[in-house]
C-alpha cells in the first residue's frame, strides 16, 4: 500500500503547513509521541529555539515550548503533512480503518 505524499517542493510543504497549521486542527486519528529527534526543528533551516536535551546527545527540546507556534504544536497535522521518517507519530490506524 503506497502512503499518500505531498507533490510540493520543501519550501512549498513548509508554507502548507504552516496554512493549515492556523486553520485545522490535528488528525484525530494521530497516534504515538514525539521522540525529540528534533528532524522537524531542523527542516531547511535549524530553529534558533532548538537546544539539545543535557546528557541525552541527539535529544532535543524547545526553548520556547509553552507559547511555540501553531505550526509546531501540531505536526504532523496529517499523514499526508508528516515529512519526516522515523516520527514517533502515526497515522496508520487512522489509514486502516479508512480502507474498511
Ligand atoms: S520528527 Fe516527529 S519525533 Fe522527531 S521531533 Fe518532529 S515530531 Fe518529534
Amino acid at each position: 500500500m503506497g502512503r499518500e505524499q505531498m507533490s510540493l517542493s520543501p519550501f512549498g510543504g513548509k508554507i502548507l503547513r504552516f496554512a493549515t497549521s492556523l486553520v485545522l486542527p490535528v488528525d484525530r486519528g494521530r497516534t504515538g509521541e514525539c521522540l525529540r529527534c528534533g528532524a522537524c526543528c531542523r527542516f531547511l533551516f535549524d530553529c534558533p529555539f532548538l537546544r539539545e536535551i543535557e546528557g541525552h546527545p541527539g535529544q532535543y527540546r524547545c526553548a520556547v515550548y509553552p507559547i511555540r507556534p501553531l505550526q509546531c504544536r501540531k505536526y504532523p497535522r496529517s499523514r499526508r503533512e508528516q515529512a519526516h521518517q522515523p516520527c514517533g507519530f502515526s497515522f496508520e490506524q487512522l489509514e486502516a480503518a479508512r480502507r474498511t
